[in-house]
């Protein structure tokens, strides 16, 4: 029989379960009971909208047999089955997309928690087995076929005998080591609690051949050996539960069970609403941004249930763009299980619970940022950018909702402030929330700009992100107080009489500045003093609607859109640079170009805007030194 190799990606993994990278071998079970189950769900939901099939309830079950002689467990379901295509598709291949992205990107992470990130459940399975047999027949078939490995060498596909439609799939435990014991998984007592810790929950009878004493029928002392068939799993879905009964590790584990995220979640939402709508729901925010979220490839989405039958994997009408980083499942008496995707779209009570949904994830929120700042610093560290996107999206049609989530880095609070704590201490003399763009906290810190707002003691808002400007853009206002760029033109601020320029002064300089815009004319709109700089000699500040970081970001966009930033060359007159620029221009014109045209080469390097001519820049810089 002809042996086929595993695709690399899945032999790679299938390694790694081989060798254990996992410390909790006990989930394997987890996985394939979880697979098991995703199998009678197919089952049911196919009957349920093909009248050719029946779903009798009491055929629906998952079993779990040990072996101890043998050394299997075999755990077997009457779902959907596998085709020998199937069998040659999911389990010869790690199919999702995505996958081989994660790893790249994780490859010096010793693997954890990697199983099932992407489906790799089944080979999990590995990790406790030599050799894993899988007997499948798919509903309608009338051949069953048996896929077998015994790791990473390959696998092979054969005819083989099954009953009915279902898989069944057979562990050859590996026999114990010096380290490690694995018979603890041929073990009724260890398998059952097993089960109920990860799988409780599952809607399926989990069965096992459970074993006791007791007394003989018709005897007061003699006991006898017997075995029944029990149930091990209550059943009764996590969202059906009361919040009261559950813990925090039991949102956890649904967590890791759905594959939500590799993460732990950050906390999560457990809704059951009985008002307009009937649903209940488990959300969740994740602690860390997902690899791939704020790429094209990320789909938002929350599962949906039709009274306890899945009915689609990412239902994105459930999720704001704003929210899209929320995991979890929303279960609906209220939805019909036949609908189909476009019904569902234009479906009143689908968006009577997406809106339900919204305002619950923003009050929680909202509480989080109340009650636990420091945990909703983090989850703003992941997901801070989204909202900001949010408030610039449409529009500007959600602020409402998001102008109170988000936060920026303060110049006086070292640290990430909302705007109702900023507006909250403004001094009453301060007309404007004032805001510094830049790359980093660092060189803000360093702009010129600043100097005049530090001076008067107001608070900066430094803006890092590229969204940022343009979400503000879209607030305009906060609490009747309008944002204001440090680089702005005006700053709204009254300066004092020996910060202003006398009208004498104005005179006297009047012609040097029209000479040097003259110079920079298809640069800068003007030359002129400046109000704001202090101990700094020179800085660009910009007139009308587009700063200078917006002009950057725009200008690195694919197509480009040609908007420039109405820069002026601000001179601060009170430096002693400025005095060899009116001696210049009084004595010697020639240095005044070079001059002129060194500080704008200076003002562009300060706002990290590139130099049209470095070279030229250099030998203007060696022109003064010799
Ligand atoms: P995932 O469950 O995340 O898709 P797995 O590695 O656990 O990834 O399983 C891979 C695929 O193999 C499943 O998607 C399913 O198509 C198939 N499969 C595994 N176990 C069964 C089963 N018991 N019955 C039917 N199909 C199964
Ligand atoms: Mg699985």
């Amino acid at each position: 029989m002809e042996k086929k190799q595993f695709q690399a990606e899945s032999k790679r993994l299938l390694e790694m379960m081989i060798n254990s990278i996992y410390t909790q071998k006990e989930i394997f079970l987890r996985e394939l009971i979880s697979n098991a189950s995703d199998a009678i769900d197919k089952m049911y939901y196919k009957a349920l909208t093909d009248d050719t099939l029946v779903f009798d309830q009491d055929s629906y079950f998952i079993k779990i047999t040990a072996d101890q002689a043998n050394r299997t467990l075999t755990i077997r379901d009457t779902g959907i089955g596998m085709t020998p295509e199937d069998l040659e598709n999911n389990l010869g291949v790690i199919a999702k997309s995505g996958s081989l992205a994660f790893k790249k990107e994780n490859q010096s992470k010793d693997g954890y928690d990697i199983i099932g990130q992407f489906g790799v459940g089944f080979y999990s399975a590995f990790m406790v087995a030599d050799v894993v047999t899988v007997i499948s027949k798919a509903v309608g078939s009338d051949r069953a076929y048996k896929w077998e490995s015994t790791g990473a060498e390959g696998y092979t596909i054969e005819p083989s005998e099954k009953e009915s439609h279902g898989t069944e799939i057979i562990l050859t435990i590996k026999p114990n080591t010096e380290d490690e014991s694995y018979d603890e998984f041929l073990e009724e007592y260890r398998l059952k609690s097993i089960i109920k810790k990860y799988s409780d929950f599952i809607r399926y009878p989990i069965k096992m051949d459970v074993s006791g004493k007791r007394l003989q029928e018709g005897s007061e002392s003699e006991f006898e050996d017997y075995t029944e068939e029990k149930i091990i799993n209550s059943m009764v879905p996590i969202w059906r539960k009361n919040k009261n009964e559950l813990t925090d590790a039991d949102y956890e584990q649904f967590y890791q069970e759905k594959r939500y995220g590799f993460d732990k979640p950050l906390k999560h939402l457990h809704i059951s609403a009985d008002g307009a709508v009937v649903y209940q729901a488990i959300l969740f925010i994740p602690e860390n941004t997902p690899f791939d979220y704020y790429t094209k490839e990320y789909e938002k989405g929350l599962e949906l249930y039709a009274n306890g039958v899945l009915i689609m994997n990412k239902c994105a009408d459930l999720l704001p763009d704003y929210f899209s980083f929320v995991k979890g499942m929303v279960d609906s008496e209220s939805l019909s299980l036949n609908i189909s995707r476009e019904m569902l779209q234009h479906d009143r009570q689908l968006k009577l619970i997406a809106k339900n949904i919204g305002n619950k994830i923003k009050s929680q929120l909202l509480s989080l940022l109340k009650d636990d700042r420091e945990k909703y610093e983090l989850f703003y560290k992941s997901f801070g950018r989204q909202l900001k996107y949010g408030i610039y999206s449409d529009y500007g049609s959600h602020k409402e909702v998001l102008q109170d989530l988000i936060m920026f880095y303060s110049s006086k609070e070292k640290k990430q402030v909302t705007l109702d704590e900023y507006v909250s201490r403004m001094p009453e003399d301060q007309k404007y929330i004032y805001y510094a763009s830049g790359e980093s906290i660092e060189r803000i810190d360093k702009l010129p700009q600043t100097e005049l707002v530090t001076d008067k003691g107001y608070e900066i808002l430094y803006f890092t992100d590229d969204i940022d400007e343009f979400a503000i853009k879209m607030i305009m206002s906060y609490k009747e107080k309008e944002f204001k760029s440090v680089s702005s033109g005006d700053l709204g601020i009254d300066l004092d009489d020996s910060q202003k320029e006398t009208e004498e002064e104005k005179k006297d300089n009047q012609e040097l500045f029209e000479y040097m815009t003259a110079q920079l004319q298809d640069k800068v709109t003007s030359v002129r003093a400046s109000k704001r700089l202090k101990s700094h000699p020179v800085c660009l500040s910009t007139e009308g609607e587009v700063t200078i970081e917006m002009e950057k970001i725009l200008s690195a966009m694919p197509n480009n859109p040609d908007v420039k930033a109405q820069k002026v060359l601000e001179v601060n007159v009170h430096h002693e640079v400025f005095e060899s620029l009116k001696q210049a221009f009084d004595t010697d014109k020639e240095k005044l170009s070079l001059y002129t045209a060194l500080l704008y080469s200076q003002a562009l390097l300060i706002e990290g805007l590139p130099l049209q001519d470095p070279v030229q820049f250099t030998n203007d810089v060696c022109k003064i030194m010799v």
